[in-house]
């Protein structure tokens, strides 16, 4: 078995960055991907929920609450929603990470521009004009998208970012991405990690690497690590619940259409972000079905929606089975529905009627092996190991992470090119 000088688990945002970036430099890498190629970039198309199980893409995390995350080559980039907000860098700061330069490396090669008023769907600029009215501070968001490929309100998939384009650049430049690998462990030899071993079909496998590097996710990357001897890894997370209000509204509309997120607002203090939101119609339904709002079934094309989501407390654990489990506090159930009144308030406003809350969901697992706590300024925990993805987030969290996983990578890949 050849070995390769960097050995990266997971192609999400963080692995793919660090996997081009460690190219560059003329590195040899292996990604391995525990999931499958996807048909590439562009606005979330209708997931079919029963996949979304049997994928893994979809687990509970406490108790009706479901999380979403990408399972597959390019990770939580081919799901998302593309907002871009920038990482708190005094956070990072307070554990030893001088991420300033990192971010703005990122910024500098990513579309990060807040979306143009013409690509505000109807929904959302009716959102936009109530929340205004109502004197809240709310803004056309920062995009991964690029507005300069969009033409007549709509972009095409081309201008989508996603993680892909890295991993596209990282191959040319030589790296090798192998996927259908599920990565169990490290391997270890007078202390130092030298490899991997994994699953691929059935077959145990073996990859040998000058330096291991964990990117397989906040839910993933401590499951290695535990069943790799670092017990601590695990021991809380956070998970950014939200929930998502619906109303009617007078005309139809084409919510299938509209670009989710596109303008909205962060309240840092208060602990929750408040932007306009569009599901699928299949997530739509779910949602009218669990609230008991037989009524609201068939009023996808009338529907409008804002998503509240809050910033919860690192609790609860992920053991080795991959088992994610926590509660919610009252304090955190206070700040749901202190954001849930707020987006009543304003869908009304905005000519809404029948609203109705979807159940708690989550989309940003996260902070399971915490810098400061289990990773040293190197985003390292044993020599020649290091984590880089969400779950190195140290504190309390609540915001979209993607820029702040690619600002880490850039940063890792700093140090280790030294
Ligand atoms: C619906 C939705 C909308 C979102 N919208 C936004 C948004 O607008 N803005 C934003 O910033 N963020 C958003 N996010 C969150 C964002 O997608 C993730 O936070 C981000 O992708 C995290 O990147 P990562 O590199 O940490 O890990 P991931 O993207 O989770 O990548 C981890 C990779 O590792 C692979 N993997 C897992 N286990 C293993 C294993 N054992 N062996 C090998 N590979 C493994 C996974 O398949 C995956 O490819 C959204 C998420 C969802 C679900």
């Amino acid at each position: 078995m050849p070995t390769s000088d960097v050995i990266i688990a997971g192609s999400g945002p963080a692995g793919a960055m660090l996997a081009r970036d460690l190219s560059r430099a003329g590195a040899r890498v292996r990604i391995l991907e525990r999931g499958g190629e996807t048909s590439g970039p562009g606005p979330a198309s209708a997931p079919n929920l029963w996949k979304l199980w049997r994928r893994k893409e979809a687990l509970y995390v406490a108790p009706g609450v479901a999380l979403l995350r990408g399972m597959r080559v390019g990770g939580g980039s081919t799901v998302f929603y593309h907002t871009a907000i920038s990482p708190p860098l005094e956070m990072f700061s307070r554990h030893g990470v001088e991420m300033a330069p990192d971010l703005a490396a990122v910024l500098a090669e990513l579309p990060h521009q807040p979306l143009e008023a013409s690509l505000l769907g109807p929904a959302a600029q009716r959102i936009t004009a109530a929340a205004r009215a109502l004197g809240l501070p709310w803004q056309a968001l920062p995009k991964m998208i690029d507005q300069e490929l969009c033409r007549d309100g709509g972009c095409p998939p081309a201008a989508f970012w996603s993680a892909t384009s890295l991993l596209a650049q990282a191959m040319q430049l030589g790296a090798t991405l192998e996927t259908g690998i599920q990565v169990n462990r490290v391997l270890f030899q007078n202390g130092r990690a030298v490899g991997v071993e994994g699953i691929q079909n059935g077959q145990l496998r073996r990859f040998m690497g000058g330096t291991v590097i964990l990117a397989a996710g906040g839910v993933a990357s401590p499951v290695i690590l535990q069943r790799s001897g670092i017990s601590e890894a695990g021991r809380g997370f956070f998970c950014d619940p939200l929930r998502i209000g619906v109303a009617l509204q007078r005309e139809d509309g084409h919510p299938e259409v509209e670009l989710p997120m596109a303008a909205g607002f962060v309240d840092r203090e208060a602990g929750y972000m408040l932007t306009d939101m569009t599901v699928p119609p299949n997530f739509y339904r779910a949602f009218a079905w669990t609230a008991g709002r037989v009524d609201m079934l068939a009023h996808y094309r009338r529907s409008m929606m804002i998503m509240v989501k809050i910033r919860d407390e690192i609790s609860g654990e992920i053991n080795t089975n991959g088992r994610v489990w926590r509660h919610f506090s009252a304090a955190e159930k206070t700040r749901m529905r202190n954001g849930m009144g707020l987006a009543a308030d304003i869908l009304r406003a905005a000519g809404g009627r029948r609203i109705f809350f979807s159940p708690w969901l989550a989309a940003h697992p996260g902070g399971s092996v915490r810098l400061g706590h289990i990773l040293d300024e190197r985003l390292s925990c044993s020599p020649n190991l290091h984590v880089c993805d969400a779950s190195v987030i140290p504190e309390p969290w609540g915001l979209p992470p993607t820029l702040t996983v690619l600002s880490l990578a850039k940063h890792l890949g700093r140090i280790l090119l030294g």
